[in-house]
């Protein structure tokens, strides 16, 4: 049987998912290989990350799975991270698999190409401000945002229930105060709650790693 031409794509964005999909949909899968190299298993439109980032979109729900999306649209998907290219051999390098111990699961691997299309996205440019690199979050990936990001809707609403709740003692089961400084009480119990138990769930989720 002849050898299928095998057309690797890294990274699997706007670019480089837009590509699978159409080459996958217009050749299929009978003379060509195509595959998609991706760090991640699946995949969100960046220009919502903001969304996430505010708890008004559940990454859960919107992102899409590579593999089933792959089995659809005649592509193959290849979790890995490119980790440098062979150009002699036409082979790509994939950095090897690690659980979240860090212990290694699947060794360095190499993927033949006859075509190959790199499409990894950009890294943003903190222009060497100091401390930028070590503090900021930047929104760029889907890597933890903050600690409301990665506690889905149903963890943002318990949490909004909690510092309703916190509020609402303060303002009617504090009767003990003048009205005024119960009303200053009571608006300062929103934010001063909200702070506790995003550090809470911060520690929770080791976010301040
Ligand atoms: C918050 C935000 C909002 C934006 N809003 C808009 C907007 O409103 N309109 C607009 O036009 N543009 C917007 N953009 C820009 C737009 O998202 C990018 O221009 C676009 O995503 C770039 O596409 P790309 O395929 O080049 O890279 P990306 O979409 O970044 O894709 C790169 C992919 O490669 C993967 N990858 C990286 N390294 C490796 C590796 N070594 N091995 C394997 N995979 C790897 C990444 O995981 C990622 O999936 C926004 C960007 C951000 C961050």
């Amino acid at each position: 049987m002849a050898r299928k031409i095998q057309i690797v794509i890294a990274g699997g964005g706007a670019a480089g998912l837009e590509l699978a999909t159409r080459l996958g949909a217009h050749f299929g899968r009978r003379h060509f290989d195509i595959i998609l190299v991706e760090k991640n298993r699946t995949h969100i439109w960046k220009p919502l990350l903001h969304e996430v980032a505010t708890g008004s979109l559940d990454a859960n729900l919107d992102e899409v799975g590579y593999r089933s999306h792959g089995f659809a649209w005649g592509y193959r998907f290849f979790y890995g991270a490119l980790d440098g290219i062979d150009r002699d051999n036409r082979e790509v390098l994939i950095a090897p698999i690690l659980d979240e111990d860090g212990r290694e699961i699947m060794g360095r691997h190499r993927i033949r190409y006859d075509y190959l299309v790199v499409a990894v996205g950009s890294v943003t440019n903190d222009f060497g401000t100091p401390g930028a690199a070590e503090h900021c979050n930047i929104h760029n990936s889907q890597s933890r945002h903050c600690p409301w990001c990665s506690i889905g809707t149903a963890g943002s609403v318990g949490i909004y229930a909690a510092i309703l709740a916190v509020q609402a003692l303060v303002a009617f089961g504090w009767r003990g105060i003048a009205l005024w400084p119960r009303a200053i009480f009571t608006l300062l119990a929103f934010p001063l709650s909200g702070a506790i138990l995003a550090l809470f769930t911060g520690a929770a989720k080791d976010y301040w790693r």
